[in-house]
């Protein structure tokens, strides 16, 4: 299942049930936060559920491990909210550290050094 963080919560529990009840294996890919930094509902339920979790590694331009995603518009500015999902649009999405998502977001919040 592509895309698993576009499920919904009872969809993630239809799985379940098709993996208990039935013994299909079923694997599931897709983003833990979207682009505010929130999980997504069907994300938030397989972690929940989920048997086993793997992190498919991505890398920030800085070499520290990308956990969060940005979205662009189509000017390449970073867009800072809006809905969770967007569909048809000329948005691109970049993956990022904490650290380089807090300061493409122009966090308020100043540094704590
Ligand atoms: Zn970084």
């Amino acid at each position: 299942m592509d895309e698993a963080q576009f499920l919904s919560k009872s969809q993630v529990w239809q799985l379940a049930r098709a993996v208990d009840d039935l013994n299909l294996p079923i694997m599931c890919y897709g983003l833990r936060v979207d682009f505010m930094g929130e999980l997504f509902p069907g994300s938030a339920a397989l972690l929940a559920l989920a048997d086993e979790m793997r992190e498919v590694r991505t890398i920030c331009h800085c070499g520290r491990k990308a956990t969060m995603v940005v979205r662009k518009d189509a000017r390449g500015r970073v867009v800072t909210g809006g809905d969770q999902v967007q569909i048809g649009g000329n948005e691109s999405y970049v993956s990022l550290c904490r650290r380089h998502w807090r300061a493409a977001m122009e966090e308020d919040e100043p540094p704590l050094v």
